[in-house]
């Protein structure tokens, strides 16, 4: 049972300005801003990580704040579209409240697949959306003005935008242990029964889209979750054998990751639950101190000067 894909580890996405990301996600969302550091293969753009208390895997929301000299990216197939957040039942209309309050951009809730969701942007444009899910046993992270009565359990699900979903939807079945759980027109859920919650991938079908462009306001990759390195390991070799192209195992400090281009074009990384985010600042002070790899504490004071400061 445990030899599986459990289903979202994280999602990481291009943002602008690295304050307003900040805020954003920490004070209007919600989230706990569980680490920042900076981007392992570019040490001058910070890397932030949203997630609940202790950044569990399927919480996790990670950002590449670019600045906003880069162009918008744009959202189209062969990409990540739309970030899911389960939230509690009846809270869709407080945070309609929230959302006018702060100026938020954001839609009528509306229902898929039985279920009221609310779609709404970041201040980059990336597309968000907060369902009401019956029942989700995951502690929620809370802040003064983000209780439990409305605060975000972690994702809920993911959709991917494609020409043909015949390759993604593949990967899903064949590689991942994902099985077909209903159709709502071109929309088709996939869910994994090994976890209970971030355990939906939705793949729509829109023959004639536009390739997407990965730029601010657009994600980067999706992560999938495994328990550990050996499991990594045996997805390594399930990946390789269908005739995928997959990186060596690579150390991203909190976990460790494989990524691999699925046939629709969408970056996919396969990430461990070890050693999680505690392996550099203790429970109660995530997120407080930037956080560096080894390979660049020796350069801490030309990288801190270069960042712009988030209060
Ligand atoms: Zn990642």
């Amino acid at each position: 049972m445990e030899n599986t894909i459990l289903g979202i580890h994280h999602i990481t996405a291009i943002a602008g300005d690295a304050k307003r990301n900040f805020n954003f996600y920490s004070n209007i969302l919600g989230l706990r801003f569980i680490k920042k550091t900076v981007n392992f293969d570019d040490p001058g753009t910070y890397h932030f990580y949203f997630g609940d208390e202790i950044g569990s895997a399927g919480t996790i929301l990670t950002f590449f704040p670019w600045g906003d000299a880069i162009p918008q990216g744009r959202r189209g197939s062969g990409m990540a579209t739309e970030i899911g957040y389960s939230v509690p039942k009846g809270s869709l209309e407080k945070w309609v409240a929230r959302f006018e309050k702060y100026n938020v951009i954001y839609n009528k809730p509306a229902e898929k697949f039985g279920q009221r969701y609310l779609t709404f942007l970041d201040p980059d444009g990336l597309k968000l959306e907060l369902y009401e899910v019956e029942t989700d046993d995951r502690k929620p992270w809370e802040t003064d003005e983000v209780k439990a009565d409305i605060a975000t359990r972690g994702f809920h699900n993911v959709t991917i935008t494609l020409n043909d979903i015949t390759g993604t939807a593949g990967v899903l079945t064949d590689i991942f242990g994902y099985k077909l759980a209903g159709q709502e027109s071109n929309r088709y859920r996939y869910t994994t029964d090994t976890v209970n919650a971030a355990a939906i991938v939705d793949l729509v079908e829109l023959k004639d889209e536009k390739r997407g462009h990965v730029a601010n306001g657009t994600v980067h990759h999706v992560a999938f979750r495994v328990k550990n390195d050996e499991i990594l390991m045996h997805f390594r070799e399930k990946v390789a054998a269908s005739g995928l192209q997959i990186t060596p195992q690579i150390d991203r400090n909190y976990f460790h990751s494989l990524y691999f281009r699925e046939p629709g074009g969408v970056l996919f990384e396969i990430a461990t639950d070890n050693p999680g985010f505690t392996v550099d600042e203790k429970l109660e002070d995530l997120g407080k101190g930037l956080k560096l790899p080894a390979q660049y504490e020796s350069r801490r004071e030309e990288i801190e000067a270069h960042l712009a400061p988030l209060n």
